[in-house]
This record gives C-alpha cells, sequence and structure tokens, in this order.
C-alpha cells in the first residue's frame, strides 16, 4: 500500500514537470501523521505527511485527491514562492489544471472517534441516528419533527455503533 502512494506522489511530480515544462525536486514522504487531517505538506522542509489509517480507509480518493492536495502544495511553493494564500488561485491553479481536479480544501473521510450507540430514527422521508440522550428524552415524552416532511420521527428499534 505505500508503494501506492508513492507511485501516486511520483506521477503527480511528472503530471506537474509535463505541465509545467520544469523539473522539481522530490518530497520525502511520511505516513507518521495522525488525528484528524489526511496529509500535511511542509514547505520548507520538502516533506510530505499523510495519515495512513485515513489512506487505508479510503484508499482510492486518498489517492486521487489528497496526495495531489498536497503535492499540489509543494508544487506552488516552488512555483510562487512563500507568499501565496495556502488554498488561493496558484493552488487551485494546479489542482484544475494539473491535476483536473476540484479544488477541495478538505477531505470528508470518517474519523473515528470512541464507540457511541446511534439509536434510529425515521419519518416519511429519512432517518436519523440520535444520541442516547436524545432517545432518553423521547422517552420522556420529548417529541421530534423532521424540517423536510414535518413527520413525527419515530424510533425504528434498530441500533448502531459509530
Ligand atoms: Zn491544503
Ligand atoms: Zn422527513
Amino acid at each position: 500500500m505505500p508503494e501506492l502512494l508513492n507511485a501516486r506522489v511520483e506521477a503527480c511530480y511528472q503530471q506537474a514537470e509535463a505541465f509545467f515544462k520544469r523539473s522539481f525536486p522530490r518530497p520525502r514522504v511520511s505516513l507518521k501523521l495522525r488525528g484528524q487531517k489526511a496529509g500535511v505538506a511542509h514547505l520548507d522542509e520538502n516533506l510530505l505527511r499523510f495519515n495512513l489509517q485515513l489512506y487505508r480507509e479510503n484508499s482510492e480518493d486518498f489517492l486521487r485527491q489528497t496526495v495531489a492536495h498536497e503535492v499540489a502544495h509543494l508544487i506552488a511553493h516552488h512555483l510562487f514562492g512563500p507568499r501565496i494564500k495556502p488554498h488561493g488561485e496558484e493552488w487551485q491553479l494546479i489542482m484544475r489544471g494539473v491535476y483536473e481536479l476540484p479544488p477541495n480544501r478538505c477531505h470528508n473521510y470518517a474519523i473515528r472517534r470512541r464507540s457511541v450507540t446511534r439509536y434510529l430514527y425515521r419519518c416519511q422521508c429519512q432517518d436519523f441516528p440520535f444520541s442516547a440522550q436524545r432517545h432518553a428524552l423521547v422517552g420522556k415524552g420529548r417529541r421530534y419533527y423532521c424540517r423536510r416532511c414535518k413527520a413525527t420521527l419515530v424510533f425504528t428499534g434498530q441500533q448502531s455503533r459509530e
């Protein structure tokens, strides 16, 4: 798996080199990033850090989007210097022009939290996972409504763990 990630980094560099018709120094790549961020580009150190757990859980999107996102930060830094905004027009140009990707700032990978129980409620149009606290309030007579269809939310009897 890390080989795929390294190969994608290299492919992103080759695309940028073909596009800008110049070479860029390759970064060091670390997979030791933890927490909520998928990747971080350290501009002065020419270092990319990626979150191995999020990569494992979202490999396809991670390779396509996150790797290009972080590489684009380093490319933008090399081309335009330190004064540009991180997700400004220079970075967006690289995302759109070189990688043909949407210049999304953030990933929406699920972040694993402490496991919690959800109580599934439903109206006529959608499902609502309720917390234990909210489920207990319903037990005490509280009612909740769907804003869209205005129906009362009813417990389905189903629980899930998040
Ligand atoms: Zn970014
Ligand atoms: Zn509804």
